[in-house]
């Protein structure tokens, strides 16, 4: 395959012995000498690109993305080395999953609810108004059927996904007027991606998806009244309490949104075994990691949220979050009705949420409200 990019690689050779053999394999030579389709062997040297959604480096999203990148090249000893790219530097952050369809580049990071024009499903994947937490999500995707039905959903277009990272759950967003009742949310033209952004149009608002590095401006200009975007970690980082008085919680449509890895599922068969099995592995250690990071950072940024830069945190009320809770499952039963995959992942994730409601509000839930 010619978008396979052979690397010399010096200090390999050296280590391997055979230079010869790489050399046999690079760019110059045919594909018979390549041996073609079979992957690569245990001496060539892969380089892979990974483009995302984010700004390059930018906090728990970007580096999560550097992290996987990182130790895909260390648990491979560097036989496979993926360079990573932020938004805009080799195609539009939305861009990403056509990149990586058409192996422009072999990977690619973001989230699954981007693609909802494409698969309709594909917002259940990323997260569910009122649906699981951070760490449900991770137990449907590893031990209740969640990998199954999310590699299914995307192997028509030759893409695999898997879940990695997790913001935890978000906050509200950003606002400029109060929210006391549903009405305040009636003609409120926010940013708000996936099934959140349904359920905002249900309730009388429009909503929209912007990339997040262009939400500051659009917030500012007045583009929008109003943005969600992930956490304080992440929210810090973009300045947008400077464009907006309230930071209302929770983020009843985000409770706990996984990101999301895809590689081109061509690119991944060329691999040799082990090779498949590191990208595979890499990508559960890196959903461990940017989960953490989250965890660990958002409690100081929201400390400097309100105390050094004066930002007014406010809950949404109970009627309000009660109403949104009401259209939320109406519109996901509507989904699940219209579209045969969707009602399929629909009632997986209800079935797990049924499955592991009560032993949440016994053991976290009931710990965290005593602690
Ligand atoms: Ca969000």
């Amino acid at each position: 395959m010619d978008r396979r990019k052979f690397v010399k690689n010096a200090g390999l050779a050296g280590l391997a012995g055979s230079a010869g053999l790489l050399a046999a394999c690079n760019r110059q030579s045919g594909p018979a000498d390549c041996a073609e389709g079979t992957g690569a062997g245990p001496n060539e040297a892969l380089e892979w690109k990974m483009v995302t959604t984010w700004p390059r480096d930018f906090p728990g999203l970007g580096t999560g993305a550097n992290y996987l990148a990182r130790i895909i090249g260390e648990m491979s000893g560097g036989r496979l080395t993926v360079r990573v790219f932020g938004g805009n530097e080799l195609v539009p952050p939305f861009e990403v999953f056509d990149a990586v369809q058409r192996g422009t580049a072999e990977m690619g990071h973001g989230g699954a609810y981007y693609w909802k024009g494409k698969m309709a499903a594909s917002p259940f994947f990323s997260t569910v108004p009122f649906g699981l937490t951070g760490n449900e999500i991770n137990g449907w995707f590893y031990h209740g059927g969640g990998l199954e039905l999310y590699h299914e959903l995307y192997a028509p277009f030759g893409v695999i996904p898997w879940p990695i990272g997790n913001s935890g759950t978000q906050m509200g967003g950003w606002f400029n007027r109060e929210i006391n009742s549903v009405e305040d949310l009636k003609g409120l033209k926010m940013r708000i991606p996936g099934f959140g952004g349904e359920v905002l149009m249900r309730v009388g608002g429009t909503p929209v998806n912007i990339p997040g590095a262009e939400l500051f401006t659009a917030l500012q200009n007045g583009t929008i009244d109003a943005t969600e975007w992930v956490g304080p970690m992440n929210d810090l980082a973009f300045g947008l309490f400077r464009a907006a008085k309230y930071y209302y919680y929770p983020g009843w449509h985000e409770p706990g949104t996984a990101l999301e890895g895809i590689v081109n599922a061509e690119a991944y068969a060329a691999l040799p075994s082990d090779l498949q099995a590191i990208v595979k592995y890499a990508c559960q250690a890196a959903n461990m990691d940017m989960y953490a990071d989250f965890e660990a950072h958002n409690g100081d940024a929201l400390k400097s949220l309100v105390q050094e830069h004066g930002v007014e945190l406010r809950a949404f009320p109970d009627d309000v979050l009660a109403e949104l809770k009401r259209v939320s499952l109406e519109m996901l039963e509507e989904q699940a009705a219209a579209d045969e995959m969707s009602g399929r992942v629909w009632a997986s994730l209800k079935t797990y949420l049924e499955k592991v409601r009560s032993s949440t509000a016994v053991g976290s839930q009931s710990f965290v409200d005593h602690r």
